[in-house]
């Protein structure tokens, strides 16, 4: 049975919701677990053309979000007040210059907690968009919105927007599984382009949710996907419910990466060469803040810098513009 699977995955064949929960059962070290690997590695390769793909996020504001992810350093439970700040404009034009100028970067997202303006994070949209390269993507990654919003962002030249349902969403979050839906929608029916995750993955959460994320993306569809693991960031209520291994988020990455098959890139967060061996051709660099660090900084911490995205990247043996 898993070797039907794993033969009409490496023939290229669709895969079903079946077939992805027989994969991730996938004992972790085992032969089929290398095979996997290999299969989604070799179907990536083929499908991104050996093109590695840099992706960079400014994080604009830090303030204590309402939306009180308990898994994020901006939740409302964890972040100090006296540390909340918005990048003036300014700044974030000059960082914009900075991650253009080698001519890495492929997309640009700029990052904000939930109840932070739109009328202001349409300001920041179109001075950035003014600085882009011609043809770079611009992306949004904001609180849910609904469609008269997702249109004003197209209007400001955005192209897409990063939107997920969470795995745990109304449980861990504060916010409405049903609204982050409604979202979904929005960004499709105004003609921006979907950027979805699995994310935040935990050990506690089953490869049934999982596979829910993972036929949600290509269902909408996505052209670029990606899966991310739930980081210990101290002071966060999770904190204590650990991490999935390296291991265990290769398989994932490589599962989804063969069933929804994204045309432009495959994302990991964190990011590592298993990975980047196992499906994923995406990283990104990261400045200001980061949901998943302490630092307001995260260019200086967790959140990799471009030449090292592009280290990681020529690493696993992507190219790299
Ligand atoms: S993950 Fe986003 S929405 Fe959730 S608390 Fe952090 S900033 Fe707010």
């Amino acid at each position: 049975m898993l070797e039907t699977i794993l033969n009409r995955a490496e023939a290229g064949e669709t895969l079903s919701r079946a077939d992805a929960l027989s994969l991730l059962a996938i004992q972790n070290g085992s032969a089929d677990y290398y095979r996997l690997l290999g299969i989604a590695n070799r179907d990536s390769r083929r499908r991104f053309d050996g093109k590695g793909v840099i992706f960079a996020q400014i994080g604009i504001e830090a303030s204590p979000c309402p939306a009180n992810c308990a898994f994020c350093s901006l939740a409302e439970d964890a972040f100090d007040p006296a540390n909340r700040f918005a990048l003036p404009l300014a700044q974030v034009e000059k960082t914009v210059r900075e991650l253009t100028a080698a001519g890495l970067v492929d997309d640009m997202f700029l990052m904000t907690t939930a109840s932070f303006s739109q009328e202001e994070f349409l300001r920041y949209g179109a001075a950035v968009k003014k600085l882009l390269p011609e043809g770079m993507r611009l992306v949004a990654n904001v609180g849910d919105f609904d469609l008269s919003y997702a249109k004003k962002l197209k209007e400001t030249g955005f192209t897409g927007v990063y939107h997920i349902r969470r795995l745990g969403e109304g449980v861990d979050t504060r916010l409405d599984p049903a609204a982050r839906i409604r979202t979904l929608d929005a960004v499709k029916e105004a003609g921006l382009s979907l950027y979805y995750c699995v994310e935040p993955i935990g050990p506690e959460h089953s490869y049934d949710e999982i596979a829910d994320e993972i036929f949600r993306a290509k269902d909408y569809p996505v052209e670029v996907m990606a899966v991310m693991k739930r980081v210990c960031v101290p002071g966060t209520k999770l904190f204590s419910r650990g991490e999935i291994s390296a291991a265990e988020l290769a398989k994932i990455c490589a599962v989804t990466s063969l069933c929804v098959k994204p045309v432009r890139a495959m994302g990991v967060h964190e990011p590592d060469e298993l990975c980047l061996m196992s499906g994923a051709n995406q990283i990104y660099a990261e400045v200001s803040v980061n949901p998943r660090d302490v630092s307001l900084c995260t260019e200086t911490s967790r959140g990799a810098s471009l030449e090292r995205t592009a280290q990681l990247l020529k690493a696993a043996e992507w190219a790299v513009r």
